[in-house]
């Protein structure tokens, strides 16, 4: 028998065998053994009716002593008590660490239901879109946030780019939006202020579109005294190289000051009506004999044209994306390369595919392509004539069209660019 039920039961026995000693001094061992039994059932009792107490209460006012059963169940019920009450003060301290973090965090969060219901949020957010908490707890966020542009990034369930919105709090203020899944149908919308980055990108495109605008008066001039002089025909024959040089030069600042003021255009203004039907077959067609005329190199150049649909949107927008993957495919492809360039539209929308036989991209360089003034070679791209703005500026034209651009491309190869444009733009002629 365990050492616990030896001391609990001896001193049982013991006092029973000294009440039914003493009744059987007095000729009474049964009423002697009752007595003792009476007693012992009083002190469980009394014990019981302790332990009740403090559960019930809290309070105890001493443990009971001994190596008995009540002494060590009170012993072992105190030590479940502290113990519980040690995991709640941890937990009340890490919830408040939490609290203070969350507090401390200079983005906004805002914890969503599924309906996209506003059920916790932190002080930033308060603060970003001028939450109440008795007011706004359990609202719709786009009751909150009713630009339309929030809206369908919020129905579209899409969560891995988020969105630019002007904020709530002033004219030139704008919010990051980005909503990240949490929880079972809960989703955390963290919100930023770019305000500052999106002053400072305004500043550097006014810097570099009055830069340019700047610049096109004096190169004009030189442009023009550089043409007079190479049509010279008294000009010394060791001045001809140089002259030549200066002219293909002064050609290619040209070029880069007009790209570099396109792309201010399309980055600083808002997209007109964009509501101008562009034959793109028509557009197409154009590209393609423009190109056989200015190129010296002769590229097979393929035009497949599965769709007469129109497109809704700006011409010179459309003609520059257009005119850019084209004059690329070209510069970047070998004379006995092959260049097609293709329209068609399928239920996702329409699709302009330019693709090429040329040298191709190396995979670590295409994500980068579309950056101002990338080149994946630089010393072969420059030679070969290009701004370094082309891309750039097909994306940013692209986006305006509510586009897309996806590029495909192997080295030695060629590569394929595939410009999406949604339905929505699409005028298709039954
Ligand atoms: P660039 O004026 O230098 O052509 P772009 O912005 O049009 O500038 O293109 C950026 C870079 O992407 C190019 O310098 C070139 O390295 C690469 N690139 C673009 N189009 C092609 C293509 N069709 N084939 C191979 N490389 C290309």
């Amino acid at each position: 028998m365990p050492q616990t039920r030896i001391k609990t039961v001896l001193p049982q026995l013991v006092i029973l065998l000294i009440g039914g000693a003493i009744g059987a001094l007095y000729g009474q061992i049964l009423v002697g053994l009752l007595i003792a039994s009476l007693g012992l059932l009083g002190w469980h009792s009394m014990q019981l009716f302790r332990l009740e107490r403090w559960l019930r209460t809290g309070e105890i006012i001493k443990l009971p002593d001994g190596n008995g059963i009540w002494p060590r169940a009170f012993a072992r019920i105190q030590y479940i008590t502290e113990r519980a009450s040690r995991n709640r003060n941890n937990w009340r301290s890490l919830i408040k660490e939490l609290r203070t973090s969350a507090k401390a965090f200079p983005d906004g969060g805002i914890i969503l239901n599924s309906n996209h219901e506003i059920i916790n949020y932190n002080k930033a957010a308060r603060r970003m879109l001028g939450l109440k908490k008795k007011r706004d707890r359990g609202q719709r966020i786009d009751n909150l946030i009713r630009n339309p542009v929030f809206v369908s990034y919020l129905e579209s369930d899409e969560t891995r780019d988020g969105v630019d919105i002007p904020g709530l709090a002033g004219e030139d203020s704008w919010l990051s939006c980005r909503m990240i899944p949490y929880g079972p149908g809960q989703r955390l919308l963290l919100i930023r202020d770019i305000t500052q980055r999106i002053k400072l990108e305004r500043v550097r495109s006014d810097f570099v579109a009055n830069a340019s605008h700047e610049l096109r008066t004096p190169l004009t001039v030189i442009s023009g005294y550089l043409d007079a002089l190479a049509d010279d025909d008294q000009l010394p024959d060791a001045w001809a190289g140089p002259i030549k040089d200066m002219c293909q030069q002064a050609e290619r600042m040209n070029l880069l000051v007009d790209d570099l003021l396109e792309l201010s255009r399309l980055e600083s203004s808002e997209p007109g009506s964009m509501e101008t039907s562009v034959d793109v077959v028509e557009l197409l067609r154009f590209l393609q004999k423009e190109i056989l005329v200015i190129d010296e190199h002769p590229e097979t150049i393929e035009l497949r044209l599965d769709s007469q649909a129109k497109l809704l949107g700006e011409e010179a927008e459309i003609q520059s994306i257009a005119a850019n993957l084209v004059f690329n495919a070209v510069r970047y492809t070998a004379p006995d390369g092959r260049v097609s360039i293709r329209w068609h539209v399928d239920d996702r929308g329409g699709h302009l595919t330019v693709e090429d036989t040329g040298m191709g991209i190396a995979p670590e360089d295409i994500p980068r392509v579309t950056e101002r003034f990338f080149r994946a070679d630089s010393g072969r791209d420059r030679r070969r004539g290009g701004t370094g703005l082309g891309l750039a500026i097909v994306k940013h034209a692209l986006k305006r069209h509510d586009g897309e651009l996806e590029i495909a491309s192997s080295l030695g190869e060629g590569s394929k660019f595939v410009c999406h444009f949604p339905r929505s733009r699409l005028i298709v002629d039954e």
